[in-house]
């Protein structure tokens, strides 16, 4: 009898198998390499565990279990792990998934931009040195209607820097309505205690009036914030004042209090004149506060980053304190940003994906939808239906605005439907979905034609491939 143990291969006998050298084409040797001996590995534990299942098992089978286990593992493979996906949720800024899409412009110049030495901080007229901040700030300008404008990493970012910079251990006040979480990582509170600035909340959940703002001013009084309640809305018996009550109270003061709203998602775009949300835009809240933050790439449909507009005191302010340098933005979100900034200029909002998504009417969704389903039916073993249901806009903004929606009911004879979730996200090109009664639905709402035949293509993979993948 020979032993078991003995009859495992060496590394160098797998790696002259001809599945091996077709795979070391597209895959690095180093992880092929790595899944050889965790496969051996594997093999030499369950031998020691199950001997018995080991006594006809000569080398030769063994080397054709680790190829085996080879292909499969490479059938998941990507050499990147910041992969493109297939969002089927529906919900336009899914910050899982990257919230904003670029617009092709934006794209573009993000390309042109990296792959070359660029104007970032060079005077081309002067022929000397120049100031990133110079780049975006006109434009900015012009959209907002502010006095000056600056960028920085993001808008967390944003908040943090103007406590810092312009009320450490001083006294700023807040509604306690406002002392929101989001996103499980940005808490005002937080921020605030880390920027040294002293927090003075004032009100209660539900009801802040200007009282209690009035009572609260002191002379160590720096500022009264504002923070968009982005992903809550409290409802019932609620009262709230607005930065123009706000601005009314500094007045009455006679003190030298800054107005400063977290707009959190700050849209340029008026989504309400389209029947959509309550969102204020920038230039409405620039009206009574001195100063205003809100993020790149959640409505607006940036890139990752923090904008912040205001008097010109105040941003040279920022400017010009060290952090300013700390929180600076890279080319690659200027030149997304720029371009971004430039199709609300020109009036070509609609080319902007996150403008576009939240726009698109019902009936265009159910047109992709339908196309997709008309192509699927060609395939036996997944069957779909057309269903209307609501997406969201995400990203912690307008959380309780539905958008009517179409989307696709996937059923499989093989598969439960959980099952099928799993085996979508596990395809090359992941297909993110979300579950409906029960069911796999993808909403065709963050889907854009161009993406039908991936998306085609993965559900077919994954479920005419029932053995191989199982
Ligand atoms: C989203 C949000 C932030 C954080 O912005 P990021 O760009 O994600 O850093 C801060 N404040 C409010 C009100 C928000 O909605």
């Amino acid at each position: 009898m020979t032993q078991p143990i003995r009859s495992i291969p060496a590394m160098h006998e797998v790696q002259k198998t001809d599945v091996y050298k077709k795979l070391s084409n597209d895959i690095p040797t180093l992880i092929l390499n790595n899944w050889i001996k965790a496969s051996i590995e594997n093999t030499r534990k369950d031998i020691l565990n199950n001997r018995e299942n080991y006594e006809d098992v000569s080398r030769i089978d063994h080397i054709r279990k680790i190829t085996e286990y080879l292909i499969k593992q490479s059938n998941h493979f990507s050499p990147f792990r910041l992969q493109k996906v297939i969002n089927g949720t529906g919900t336009v800024l899914h910050t899982n998934l990257g919230r904003a899409r670029l617009s092709e412009t934006a794209m573009k110049r993000v390309v042109e931009t990296s792959a070359n030495y660029s104007t970032l901080e060079y005077d081309v007229e002067k022929g000397e040195r120049g100031s990133r901040h110079d780049i975006i700030q006109d434009l900015l300008l012009k959209v907002t209607n502010s006095e000056a404008a600056m960028v920085v990493n993001n808008n967390s970012a944003a908040v943090y820097f103007i406590l810092k910079a312009l009320c450490q251990d001083k006294e700023v006040i807040v509604s306690r309505g406002e002392l929101v979480e989001i996103g499980g990582s940005f808490r005002v509170s937080t921020i605030m205690e880390e920027s040294r600035a002293k927090l003075v909340e004032v009100g209660t959940t539900n009801k802040t009036h200007e009282f209690d703002y009035k009572n609260a001013i002191t002379d160590e009084t720096k500022m009264l914030m504002k923070v968009h309640t982005s992903n809550f809305k409290t409802v019932g018996f609620t009262k709230e004042v607005s930065s123009k009550g706000l601005k009314k109270i500094t007045q009455q003061t006679n003190k030298e209090i800054i107005i400063y709203e977290d707009l959190g998602s700050g849209s340029l775009y008026p989504f309400q004149h389209n029947g959509i949300g309550d969102e204020p835009v920038v230039k409405e809240a620039l009206k009574h506060a001195d100063v205003v933050s809100f993020s790149g790439d959640k409505l607006l449909g940036g890139p990752q980053a923090g904008i912040i507009v205001g008097k010109k005191d105040i941003i040279n302010k920022l400017k010009k304190h060290p952090l300013a340098r700390v929180l600076r933005v890279d080319k690659m979100t200027l030149a997304a940003l720029e371009a971004t900034l430039q199709q609300y200029l020109f009036g070509q909002e609609l080319q902007i994906p996150t403008i576009r998504d939240v726009l698109q009417s019902k009936d265009d969704v159910l047109s992709k939808a339908m196309t997709f389903l008309e192509n699927l039916n060609q395939n036996s073993n997944v069957g779909g239906e057309i269903a209307s249901d609501f997406s969201y806009v995400g990203g912690g903004t307008m959380p309780t605005e539905k958008l009517q929606t179409y989307g696709v009911i996937l059923k499989s004879e093989h598969y439960s439907a959980n099952q099928l979730e799993k085996k979508l996200r596990g395809g090359e090109t992941p297909v993110i979905t979300r579950m409906k009664d029960g069911h796999v639905f993808i909403d065709f709402r963050t889907i854009t034609t161009e993406e039908i035949d991936v998306l085609l293509e993965s559900v077919k993979k994954v479920c005419s491939n029932r053995d191989k993948l199982q």
